[in-house]
């Protein structure tokens, strides 16, 4: 295999640089500027901030993006523990800490909290920091089933959302026809990742490496370029490296290496090292869970009927039996050879789920492995051993 597995030499991982510094310095230069910011959480209703003007600045994103650079991780966690328990997951942790470090930029114009079913850290650290900065807040709830009354449910929060940005917006009230073209923009956005996806998912050799494709995922589940015209040109460059590759016929790992399935978020503290575990064990990641969180589009008449049906669909909302109904159907459908899946400490959504997870994956034969480990905070989980049990996972696979 010709390709080099590392991030730094690909398109994805280098341009999810690029645009994460121009958001973060979007958001730094704001007051400057006269651009309004809001705190939000990921994921949000990017296309209700963008029509408004608005930079939706997601800390949550920052505390992934600075344990992945290795940036005074401890130090921010130190900080944290004088206001935050440890059992509380270490993104909720980092935000804390780094709010008091003077990490990220204070003074939002507005909070927007978004609350997904069963994770209520989320709210509880706006409510934290809102103490201190007394700004407008708004909690939006997608917690509902997809059904009508659930889609209703969600459709109405999202309306009350788009009155509060728009009335602490610079346009006083919400924007009707931006957000009509930041619809088309958004769903332009989420046909490339598609077709992306479809590529590294079918095409053998994979034509894609485990690291390209968390990012790849990262970046449509949190900030999608710090606007739609950014991220549209994201995907058309990896698109053409990935259809490059192709042509050529490379590929990461053999034709027959064992394609494997991700849920939940990686730990973003090692990727880069993480992920070429899987090639060097001649496995690779076709496809992650994240996906299903970020590939909706908005196709209504009704623009908010279709946005809360986009939210509403994400896997991680609703009930445990719909997440595994996505997954299996989605293991079917990409003939995944086995399933791995991140269970975060101190996170009650990654973990309680998943032994029954688990168990529907094995009732259909395929391998399925609990990880347990962390996302941003090294410390919590020993790093040797899940190599260890990553790499005798993969071992039984061949
Ligand atoms: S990792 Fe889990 S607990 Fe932490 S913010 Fe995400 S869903 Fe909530």
């Amino acid at each position: 295999m010709s390709v080099k597995s590392g991030l730094g030499f690909s398109t994805t991982g280098t341009l999810f640089g690029k645009y994460f510094f121009k958001y973060m310095n979007t958001a730094l230069n704001a007051k400057k500027n006269n651009v309004k910011m809001a705190w939000t959480n990921v994921p949000s209703p990017l296309e209700l901030f963008f029509a408004n003007d608005v930079i939706p600045l997601q800390p949550e994103l920052l505390s992934g993006v600075l344990s992945a650079m290795e940036s005074k991780t401890q130090k921010i966690l130190t900080e944290a523990e004088k206001y935050i328990s440890r059992d509380c997951c270490s993104f909720q942790r980092h935000i804390i800490g780094n709010y008091f470090l003077k990490g990220f930029p204070r003074n939002p114009d507005m909070i927007v909290s978004t609350i997904p079913n069963s994770c209520d850290a989320q709210g509880k650290s706006f409510d934290l920091l809102n103490y201190y900065e007394k700004k407008p807040i708004l909690y939006l709830d997608f917690g509902a089933e997809e059904n009508e009354e659930g889609i209703e449910y969600v459709k109405n929060q999202l309306l009350k959302a788009a009155d509060f940005i728009g009335k602490h917006s610079h346009y006083e009230e919400f924007n009707v026809d931006k957000f009509k073209e930041m619809v088309k923009l958004s769903n332009r956005c989420v046909d490339l990742y598609r077709e992306i996806c479809n590529l590294r998912a079918t095409v053998k050799p994979p034509p894609g490496s485990s690291s390209e494709g968390f990012l790849l995922d990262l970046f449509n589940f949190t900030f999608k370029g710090g606007n739609f015209l950014d991220g549209i040109a994201y995907h058309e460059e990896v698109l053409k490296e990935i259809k490059k590759r192709i042509e050529k016929g490379e590929g990461f790992v053999d034709n027959d290496a064992p394609r494997i399935m991700w849920l939940f978020l990686p730990p973003l503290y090692n990727l880069q090292l993480f992920g070429e575990i899987f090639e060097q064990n001649n496995a690779t990641i076709v496809f992650n869970e994240l996906y299903m969180t970020s590939s909706h589009k908005i196709e209504n008449h009704d623009l908010f009927e279709g946005l809360a049906k986009k939210y509403v669909r994400n896997i991680f909302n609703g009930s445990i039996e719909k997440r595994i109904k996505m997954n299996l159907e989605a293991a079917k459908k990409y003939k995944i050879d086995a399933a791995i899946h991140y269970s975060i400490w101190g996170c009650r959504q990654s973990t309680s789920g998943a032994p029954s997870i688990q168990q529907a994956f094995q009732d259909e034969g395929i391998p399925f492995l609990i990880l347990d480990g962390d996302c941003v905070d090294p410390t919590q989980c020993s790093a040797g051993q899940v190599k260890t049990r990553l790499e005798a996972f993969l071992e039984m696979l061949r």
